[in-house]
């Protein structure tokens, strides 16, 4: 628990370091500290030392947490798990962000689902950009579509892509993924709905995704230490 805080300086550090290299600057990066697993107390902690935004893959677990955290105002919640039809009235309640839409009939829940007198719910639509079978994601040539329709939702915001590629060691690996998904969000044209957003990079590649424009990483384990 004491490292959290030494560790979120690390994760800054790499993150200014990446983008310097990137000709970007540092606060084009939005960090989300990745909670899973971690009980209210970790998150505390980070919040003290400044991070703001928390992810969370687990519904269940995360309203537990949410709760538990309600006193502690200006912390965003971001979902990012798979989400099944029966999760979207908790999520579109309780969450500001979704990462992991990958088809219309989710998002049409979560807008349908979404309090009056919340903010839109700020949306990525998840696509599978290196083709892994495990892994959930609208398919590349089906995003442009898909995001088209999401556009028209009311109560919902569509700001981007996110995507998980497999893990790679070589950096030119882990790049070209990140690369597809940047080219791919700039060839959509979701009807002059302004899409800034590329949800992308982890504990062990967010250099690389930094490098190819990420806007946003999603870090637990450098942050928090290795899950359980
Ligand atoms: C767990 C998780 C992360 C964080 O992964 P680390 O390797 O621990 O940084 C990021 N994104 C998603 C979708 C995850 O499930």
């Amino acid at each position: 628990m004491q490292e959290i805080p030494h560790n979120l300086e690390r994760v800054r550090a790499r993150i200014a370091a990446a983008a310097s290299d990137a000709g970007r600057p540092a606060d084009a990066v939005r960090l989300v500290a990745v909670s899973k697993t971690r009980g209210p107390e970790a998150i505390a902690t980070a919040h003290a030392a400044g991070q703001t935004d928390f992810g969370e893959n687990y519904l269940q677990e995360a309203l537990t947490k949410i709760e538990a955290l309600s006193g502690n105002d200006g912390l965003v919640w971001h979902f990012i798990g798979p989400i099944q039809s029966n999760k979207t009235r908790a999520i579109a309640e309780n969450f500001d962000w979704v990462h992991s839409v990958d088809r219309l009939k989710i998002a049409r829940r979560l807008s349908a689902q979404r309090p009056e007198g919340l903010a839109p719910l700020q949306l990525c639509l998840q696509v599978n950009v290196d083709d892994q079978a495990s892994k959930s994601g609208v398919s590349p040539d089906a995003a442009a579509e898909l995001a088209a329709a999401v556009a028209e939702l009311p109560n919902l915001r569509l700001r981007g892509l996110m995507a998980i590629p497999a893990p790679a060691d070589d950096p030119a690996d882990q790049q070209r993924p990140f690369a597809a998904l940047r080219r791919l969000l700039a060839s959509i044209d979701a009807g002059g709905c302004a899409l800034d957003t590329l949800s992308m990079g982890m504990t062990g590649d967010l250099e690389a995704a930094i490098a190819e424009g990420a806007t946003l990483v999603r870090v637990g384990t450098a942050i928090f230490g290795l899950r359980p």
